[in-house]
């Protein structure tokens, strides 16, 4: 007996749907261009530049891809019905389940780059508007901010009871090497026929926790990674989660969307690094609420120059939140220091932010912020617990 579910894809912009195009004007009907490439032309200081920029009905396109669309299928059972808006991902070998999707794409489609927090907060209060129409979420999404969007969504879902999957592509769905095709494929199989009631990213051929996942790789097909973290699922003849590696055994999640839709503005990223001088230090915790601050290795910084160090402890001080990780790829920052260089930081008061990615603090930073209920100390016990899947911290 197949199974019916329905999927809805967010498309918010990218380079999944982006093509280089020769009338120079920004998001255009893509239409029947699929397949075809234009040189393009923008006028940048006077000079006629090729860029990528988004292109709009991102739909036409897709339901011209045998890959993507059942258009047999839709003649038959869907055309002239109230169906008619849906498409059918063509079935395979792997799964009982008829995958019907509909595509909601935003009016203004965007370079990821160019996201604010609003545009996640849209993308979070537009989850739950739909929750209950369908059988799970696929967010099209540009690579560049991807971990960020998939890590301040994770928060902001306090429960989601369905799976949720940011996906995009290296190489636009219009060319014939594009990578869209397998990672759009990928990620509506996991929406219908996964339960993992959590935020995710699916790339390459892993599947990977929102809180989890960084961005690694501007040039090859597997962008992205979590150092600290294995993957969920990795694609492989067939598609299936192991459930004792999500968050809560999935049976355990209600089937409900509930949304905290704010966030803080008043957070930012500071990168220690050999010329840091006070002055920088000051003008960020002068503006900021939080500060994820990424030092050296274990958690250290240079302690020689005190008035670098100063600038911290005053910011604590002053109850800025300060959450220090590592600059490395993998590893991890405790709340005892290894090191002289890491131990002021430690007792002045600077939050560990243990095997967190900077862009799960940073988004975990803007979230906790706005829970007024909770006080300074509060706020800092939350950053150190484990309340996403973001952190292990070995003391707890
Ligand atoms: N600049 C693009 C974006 O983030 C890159 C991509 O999607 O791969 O929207």
């Amino acid at each position: 007996m197949v199974q019916t579910k329905r999927v809805l894809v967010i498309y918010t912009g990218g380079t999944f749907g982006m093509l280089k195009n020769e009338k120079g004007g920004r998001q255009q009907a893509a239409g029947r261009q699929a397949g075809s490439r234009q040189v393009a032309g923008r006028q940048v200081a006077g000079r006629q530049v090729a860029v990528l920029v988004s292109q709009k009905n991102i739909e036409e396109v897709i339901r011209l891809l045998p890959q993507l669309h059942d258009v047999d299928h839709w003649t038959k059972t869907m055309a002239g019905t109230d169906m008619k808006d849906y498409l059918v991902l063509p079935d395979g070998k792997d799964t009982e389940v008829k995958v019907l999707y509909k595509i909601h794409e935003y009016d203004e489609l965007k370079d990821s780059s160019d996201f604010t927090l609003d545009d996640w907060i849209k993308m979070a209060r537009d989850i739950k508007r739909f929750y209950h129409d369908y059988d799970g979420f696929v967010v099209l999404h540009g690579t560049d901010t991807m971990a960020y969007g998939a890590s301040i969504l994770s928060f902001m879902l306090e429960v989601v009871g369905k799976t949720v999957v940011l996906t995009g592509a290296q190489i636009p769905i219009f060319q014939p090497r594009s990578d869209a095709n397998s990672n759009f494929h990928c990620a509506m199989l996991i929406a219908a026929t996964q339960h993992i009631p959590e935020v995710t990213v699916f790339f390459g051929c892993k599947l990977f926790r929102g809180t989890r996942v960084k961005k690694v790789s501007n040039t090859r097909i597997y962008a992205f990674d979590s150092p600290n973290f294995p993957p969920l699922l990795e694609a492989k003849t067939t598609l299936d989660v192991d459930p004792k590696m999500l968050i809560h055994p999935p049976e355990s999640v209600p089937n409900e969307c509930r949304l905290h839709d704010k966030l803080s503005q008043k957070v930012y990223v500071l990168k220690v690094a050999p010329t840091i001088t006070p002055k920088v230090l000051r003008a960020v915790f002068d503006n900021m609420e939080g500060v994820v601050l990424e030092t050296y290795g274990n958690g250290n910084m240079p302690i020689k120059r005190r008035d670098i160090y100063q600038e911290i402890e005053r910011a604590v001080k002053n109850n800025v939140l300060v959450v220090n990780v590592t600059q490395c790829i993998n590893g991890t920052v405790l709340g005892k220091a290894i090191y002289e260089t890491g131990l002021l930081l430690v007792e002045c008061g600077v939050v560990p932010g243990f095997d967190m990615t900077s862009e799960a603090v940073l988004a975990k930073l803007s979230y906790v912020l706005t829970k007024t209920e909770l006080s300074y100390q509060q706020k800092v016990e939350l950053m150190k617990t484990n309340i996403r899947g973001e952190l292990y911290n070995p003391q707890r």
